[in-house]
């Protein structure tokens, strides 16, 4: 007999992570899919970590796709392919179920972009998809009770898209998203790096830089790391330090934009809401939001008070499981039962 499970899933451009119901996160893998390229058909030969360690060590006829980009599908049939290793692997426990999903998708987008991530689910053997916008899910994950007529700000920076929006009755009351976000800010490192000291870093070296010493805002304990890179000069391999004080500068524009972005996305807020988030406060999600002093930054160009959300890589998936009861509680209402 068939019988289904509830699984949750954020589908990020960096990371996806899947949730399954009563079972916790069983998925937290880089959206990464290896493809063998050459013979007349793409073949997939990894997704996941195990692709994403194939990057840079394997023969050049195998490559390395991200098929979603800023928060939407940019290759199909890759998406299709991770997400049918994914779901089969968060399912292994129960082979014969079909998945119900509850899959999250960046706020504002296109209807085919939003058919293309139904699309795919269903591709991948799902058998009931849903769609809940990233900002939403966020909120429920670290437990904000949108269903109050109370509201609330999300701003969440993940590796592609920073969405912004505030939320009151259950729903977006407005959002504004860019493309500014933990990629950017590993781009902006090495071009700074590429500026200041005409060496040529990875963009792996970038990321390690900004988790390691990286910071919105000046924090005790600053420090500096060696890195490695190639002198643009002689072209030769060559050891350089990075300060804290490097990283910061570098960030300055990309973490102005999410700044104004915040900011513009409050001027729209109606003033009774505005008052509700000065009282509780901008919820920070996304791994953006592990950027030292982030939080600090905000509060102190906005004006209001800014927390980063418990786990902040976590709560989107969180949002989208509990969502699962929801709406299987709302499909029977429906149905009568
Ligand atoms: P997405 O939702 O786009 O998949 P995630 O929420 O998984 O993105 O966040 C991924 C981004 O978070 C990456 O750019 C990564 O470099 C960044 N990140 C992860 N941990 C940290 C940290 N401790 N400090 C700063 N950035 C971080
Ligand atoms: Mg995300």
């Amino acid at each position: 007999m068939l019988f289904s499970q509830d699984i949750g899933i954020d589908l990020g451009t960096s990371n996806t992570l899947i949730c399954v119901r009563n079972k916790g996160i069983l998925i937290r893998e880089p959206s990464v899919v290896a493809v063998q390229v050459g013979s007349a058909e793409k073949r997939v030969v990894a997704v996941g970590n195990e692709a994403k360690e194939m990057i840079g060590r394997t023969p050049g006829s195998i490559v390395a796709v991200r098929p979603i980009k800023d928060g939407v599908i940019a290759d199909f049939g890759s998406t299709v392919a991770m997400l049918r290793q994914f779901i089969k692997k968060a399912m292994a426990s129960s082979p014969l179920a079909r998945a119900r999903v509850m899959i999250s998708i960046p706020s504002g987008v296109t209807e085919v972009e939003r058919k293309a991530v139904h699309d795919a689910a269903i591709a991948a053997g799902a058998r009931y998809v849903s769609l809940i916008e990233v900002p939403m899910a966020a909120a429920i994950g670290a437990g904000v009770s949108v269903t109050q007529p109370k509201g609330a700000m999300v701003v969440d920076i993940g590796g592609g898209t920073t969405q912004v929006a505030v939320l009151s009755l259950g729903d977006v009351v407005c959002s504004r998203s860019i493309r500014v976000a933990g990629d950017v800010f590993d781009d902006a490192i090495v071009q700074y790096i590429r500026r200041t000291y005409n060496v040529l870093i990875g963009e792996r070296t970038a990321e390690e830089l900004k988790i390691s010493i990286g910071s919105a805002s000046r924090y005790e304990g600053e420090g500096a790391m060696d890195v490695r890179g190639r002198g643009l000069i002689d072209g030769l391999p060559k050891n350089i330090e990075v300060t804290s004080e490097d990283v910061r500068v570098a960030l300055t524009d990309p973490l102005n934009q999410i700044v104004e972005t915040v900011r513009t996305t409050l001027e729209k807020t109606p003033p009774e809401l505005a008052a509700d988030i000065m009282d509780t406060g901008i919820l920070l999600t996304g791994g953006g939001a592990l950027l030292r002093g982030m939080d600090k930054l905000l509060t102190e160009k906005t004006g209001m008070p800014a927390k980063i959300a418990e786990e902040p890589m976590d709560c989107v998936v969180t949002g989208t499981a509990i969502c699962l009861d929801r709406d299987t509680l709302n499909i029977r209402k429906r149905a009568g039962k």
